[in-house]
């Protein structure tokens, strides 16, 4: 299971099933996108556009 904090949806686009996700702070995005069609409920985000905190242990694409 994955929670997401901060995280907006735009309206599933009819055409394609999908929604885009941004920052449902400052509406930065797309970060990546729902398929609502999708066999499987997934979230695929750019890994790029994201980071990752756990604790003091910070993953992003600046960090190798
Ligand atoms: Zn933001």
């Amino acid at each position: 299971m994955m929670a997401f904090e901060n995280i907006g949806f735009s309206k599933t686009i009819e055409e394609t099933g999908l929604k885009y996700i941004c920052c449902a702070d400052c509406n930065v995005g797309p970060l990546g996108y729902h398929d609502t069609k999708a066999q499987e409920k997934e979230y695929l985000i750019a890994v790029n556009r994201v980071s990752y905190d756990v604790g003091s242990l910070k993953i992003s694409e600046n960090i190798v």
